[in-house]
């Protein structure tokens, strides 16, 4: 497994692997199941899988936990040797963001609502960083989480946009045995808080029943996802929304018969945000 640091190396190792096929995992390392999922999905589907491992600070407010975000560099090294990933791009923040770096990617419509709306400056950090890494490594497929709904949204319209020549593929969410899905913030709950961290996919669950007995009204569904969430005293939820899922505007009350809906959520724990989401077809066969 080769580990660079700098894009001059990788543009000289591209040129080993020009013909062959790769899948981009781009994380913020400190991995777990959900990306080693990605990876594996990336390994069955390319001859080659890269891997990034950076904590975007563009991505970050000045409020939020950019110096406290976890961080373990050697075991993310070690778990990614044991899948067999080919290459690892672990660049400095001074190497992705020169002292003279003056460009933003900025999605307007789709990245402006529920995480956009609480987290402002978010996306364009996201999107500025991923179009870096997509030109950096120019992977044939890209793989990114259910688990970050709406960034895979405005990724998705990103590449449409700007005409970036590769596929977007996204893997489902991996979640624990008791239903919290993985996120490298769980590391931030308490027992009582992490106890407590189930309600998210408890809330989801519970609007999923009201939608598979019929329920087309995203009012009802909001309100049964707060109710659930309101059960729970460590709860404090940021905002819950029932949303079309592919332009992110709410779904006041009726839902057209054809359409799915996307719910998602954000919840404090003391300090700690945690978000999750369930994506519901019209046809519950193909339901996530
Ligand atoms: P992060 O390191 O949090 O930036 O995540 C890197 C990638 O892993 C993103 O595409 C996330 O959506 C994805 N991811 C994070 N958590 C999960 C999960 N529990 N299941 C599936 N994918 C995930």
């Amino acid at each position: 497994m080769e580990i660079l640091k700098d894009i001059d190396g990788i543009r000289s190792a591209r040129k080993g692997f020009e013909t062959q096929t790769t899948g981009l995992v781009a994380t913020m390392g400190y991995l777990h199941e959900g990306h080693l999922a990605l990876m594996r999905q990336a390994k069955r589907e390319n001859e080659r899988v890269v891997v990034t491992i950076f904590v975007n600070p563009k991505q970050f407010s000045p409020t939020e936990d950019l110096s406290s975000y976890p961080r373990d560099l050697d075991r993310d090294l070690s778990l990614l040797r044991t899948e067999g990933v080919d290459l690892v791009f672990v660049p400095d923040v001074e190497t992705i963001y020169p002292a003279d770096f003056q460009t933003v990617v900025s999605v307007t419509q789709v990245a402006k609502p529920l995480e956009g709306a609480h987290r402002p400056t978010h996306f364009d950090g996201v999107t500025t960083v991923v179009a870096k890494l997509f030109n950096i490594i120019q992977p044939t497929r890209a793989y990114f989480g259910q688990k970050d709904a709406q960034q895979s949204i405005v990724i998705k319209q990103m590449v449409r946009d700007l005409n970036f020549a590769l596929e977007i593929v996204i893997g489902p969410t991996v979640r624990e045995p008791d239903g919290l899905a993985l996120s490298s913030r769980n590391k931030y709950l308490d027992s009582r808080q992490r106890a407590a961290a189930t309600v998210l996919v408890r809330s989801l669950r519970a609007a999923e029943t009201l939608w598979l007995s019929g329920i087309r009204n995203g009012e009802a569904l909001r309100a049964q996802m707060m109710e659930t969430l309101s059960s729970e005293p460590l709860a404090n939820p940021d905002y819950v929304s029932a949303a079309d899922p592919e332009t992110l505007v709410e779904f006041e009350d009726s839902i057209p018969v054809k359409s799915g809906v996307l719910l998602s959520m954000a919840v404090f724990f003391g300090h700690t945000r945690l978000i999750d989401n369930f994506l519901l077809s019209s046809n519950p066969e193909t339901s996530q």
